[in-house]
């Protein structure tokens, strides 16, 4: 077992409507029960596993969500984190529930910089002052373990310095972006890497200003704009992070075929061209996304000399 983090996959009902998020489409499934969860989580325990990741959808929004935070807290596991839009937390008394019932890690999801960016990604009005009134709350309560999560898109790649710097402003100590996989709206949502990787550099310097901070960028579609960035990149989609991962819940054999589209790791794969042979990094690397290869050519693919 490479990593001792159980990942649980709750379901895709939501209370954002993400515009790039590809899981929108499946909102339909409906999502895991009580018992399911609590099943996978004694497997995983059984398994090995140490600490447990919770994730959507957006878990915060099921009747449950404490149980099974609980749940998984009395069963064993040391650190449980959640990713999550934030707006639950805007309520103070969600937040102390929460903490009581064993949180450990929250990484939340920030689009924008401001609200008028924020909000027109995720689609709800509010949803930036909920998130933020969210982190304010944690910290009320004197809890610090705070992480972000951005995903890079066409409408937010320029502004990705300053969601950076308020990041930072507002204390938190480890960001990561996280390049956009939607194959479905390819060109609705995906900058080109040789655009957006001025902004992600811009980015990552954040973090290389404060020994104190971890900023990184996950995803993206080939290394070879980040050739002194490669400690904060990753050049792969994160295969193996996870000791045990649960699936995505089916309805029936006729969405297995959605089942397919929905892991988005499952369908973009990353090869080496010709031109990878002449990159000093070729050995560190794995190569461009194909889908990117697929809708933009390999114009922008420059090896690192
Ligand atoms: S190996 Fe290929 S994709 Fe990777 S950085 Fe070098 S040229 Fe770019």
């Amino acid at each position: 077992m490479q990593d001792k983090t159980a990942k649980f996959l709750t379901g895709y009902s939501c209370n954002n409507y993400c515009r790039f998020c590809g899981d929108r489409a499946y909102r339909g499934i409906p999502v895991k029960t009580t018992q399911e969860i609590m099943r996978e989580i004694k497997e995983a325990k059984k398994a090995g596993a140490v600490d447990a990741f919770f994730a959507g959808g957006e878990v915060t929004i099921r009747p449950d969500f404490f149980y099974l935070l609980k749940f998984a807290k009395n069963i064993g596991f040391q650190n449980i984190t959640l990713t999550t839009n934030g707006r639950f937390f805007s309520y103070e008394d969600f937040t102390r529930r929460a903490i009581e019932a064993g949180i450990s890690r929250i990484i939340f999801t920030i689009n924008g910089h401001n609200a008028k960016l924020h909000d027109y990604l995720s689609q709800v009005e509010g949803s930036f002052k909920h998130l933020k009134e969210g982190i304010a709350n944690l910290r009320k309560f004197g809890f610090d373990n705070i992480g972000t999560n951005t995903v890079i898109v066409k409408q937010n790649y320029k502004y990705l310095y300053d969601i950076g710097k308020l990041i930072y402003r507002v204390g938190i100590k480890t960001a990561c972006l996280i390049y956009v996989s939607s194959p479905r709206d390819f060109y609705k949502y995906t900058p080109r890497i040789s655009t957006a990787a001025y902004y992600i550099r811009k980015f990552l310097d954040i973090g290389r200003l404060d020994d104190e901070v971890s900023y990184a960028a996950l995803n993206v579609p080939c290394l070879c704009y980040f050739g002194d960035y490669l400690k904060q990149i990753s050049g792969t989609i994160e295969e193996n992070e996870y000791s045990f991962e649960s699936t995505p819940r089916l309805i029936s054999k006729n969405k297995i075929e959605q089942y397919e589209n929905i892991e988005s790791k499952k369908i973009i794969n990353r090869i080496k061209i010709r031109k990878c042979l002449f990159c000093k990094i070729a050995d560190k690397c794995k190569g461009v996304w194909d889908i990117y290869l697929k809708y933009y050519g390999d114009r922008e693919i420059k090896p690192i000399k």
